[in-house]
């Protein structure tokens, strides 16, 4: 069958499967506030239909779990009772927190699901952007940083050590939803699939019928009709942040949803930041990580992570140009097609 998936947004799926036994079959399902889209290959129509809606309700669950938006949610219970108590947390909810510590030590404090009273100061939850008065965002910070969070293991409890902690895994949680598909999907015997949460986090589950992976194209940050690299992925995750996602103008300026939760301003100097990894949850927290992190950390960062890739569209000063920078020896050029030339430089 011909089937010839377009661009999507931030991803492309570029490599459909095509095989006379095989068919591929695309469900999509709203969740998180975005789209979940699965595309998958098999021998059975019916069946696969049946796994990537048994996937899909996963990933449903998952977010009346972990929920800011919800006031039933797992999450929002933590955030009104952990200051004043021990709050028992769900094993795998409190795994992906410690997960998320991780990461914030990793990425020194760039990534930190702590960062919820800086995202509502500058508007970025239900309210509109705006720029805060400086002793606003002052006192926000105090409460921000993963130092104030107690997570105990033995018995997966949770504790603020301040009053306003409050937790916000909008960094993380739509590529953990991605993984979490995918392990109900190879649990059904499913051996080929793309899975992404909203075009900003996918998983590669091993490779069309006739190729040795998925071609993944990452969105131009300034055209969504264009895609600025192409990446081959084989058992392996793709995030992308963009301050395209959500913004502001004001003043002339842009101010992203990405906020360093060091500084308690939105991160500046780059347009996307893409991490490549074996774990979408890992990607997705490491994107916005190094959004946050810029070219310079986040290079130290791959080196000190072999494990991850990179690849950054910063924001150059003069003229039209951004500059592409492909950060990780495990991504050979041939599978990084710069597909602007006009408008683009490259370094490496
Ligand atoms: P993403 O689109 O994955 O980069 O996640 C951005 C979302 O994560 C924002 O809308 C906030 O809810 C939250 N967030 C913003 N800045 C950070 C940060 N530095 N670390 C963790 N989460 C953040
Ligand atoms: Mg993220």
């Amino acid at each position: 069958m011909g089937m010839m998936p377009g661009l999507i947004g931030v991803l492309a799926f570029a490599a459909p499967c095509v095989d006379g036994d095989l068919v591929t079959m695309r469900v999509v399902r709203e969740a998180m506030g975005t789209e979940f889209e699965i595309l998958l290959c098999g021998r059975d129509e019916q069946s696969l239909v049946n796994a990537a809606n048994e996937a899909l309700d996963e990933v449903e669950d998952l977010d009346q779990q972990m929920s800011l938006y919800n006031a039933r949610s797992e999450l929002s219970s933590i955030n009104r009772r952990s200051a004043a108590e021990r709050v028992a947390v769900e094993p795998k909810l409190f795994s992906l927190l410690e997960l998320a510590g991780e990461i914030t030590d990793a990425s020194r404090g760039a990534f930190d699901i702590t960062v919820t009273p800086l995202v509502k100061c500058w508007g970025f939850f239900r309210g509109q952007g705006q720029v805060p008065p400086a002793d606003t965002i002052a006192a926000a910070l105090q409460s921000v940083g993963m130092r104030h969070v107690e997570l105990r293991r033995p018995d997966r409890t949770v504790h603020f050590r301040r009053a306003d902690v409050r937790l916000d895994l909008g960094g993380i949680a739509k590529g953990y939803a991605v993984d979490r598909a995918v392990e109900v999907l190879r649990g059904l015997g499913i051996t080929r699939a793309l899975v992404h949460g909203g075009q900003s986090s996918i998983y590669a589950l091993g490779a069309p019928p006739d190729q040795a992976s998925w071609t993944v194209g990452i969105r131009h940050p300034l055209d969504a009709s264009r895609r600025i690299a192409v990446v081959h992925l084989r058992d392996r995750a793709l995030s992308t942040s963009g301050n395209y996602e959500k913004f502001f103008e004001a003043d002339g300026k842009l101010y992203s949803h990405i906020i360093d939760p060091r500084t308690g301003y939105p991160a500046t100097g780059m347009l996307s930041a893409s991490a490549l990894g074996p774990t979408a949850a890992e990607t997705d927290a490491l994107a916005t990580a190094f959004f946050v992190m810029g070219q310079a950390k986040t290079r130290q960062y791959c080196a000190a992570h072999p494990h991850i890739q990179a690849v950054l569209v910063a924001e150059v000063e003069s003229g039209e140009s951004l500059r592409l920078v492909r950060i990780g020896e495990k991504l050979p050029s041939r599978e990084f097609l710069k597909e602007e030339s006009s408008r683009t430089e490259r370094s490496q």
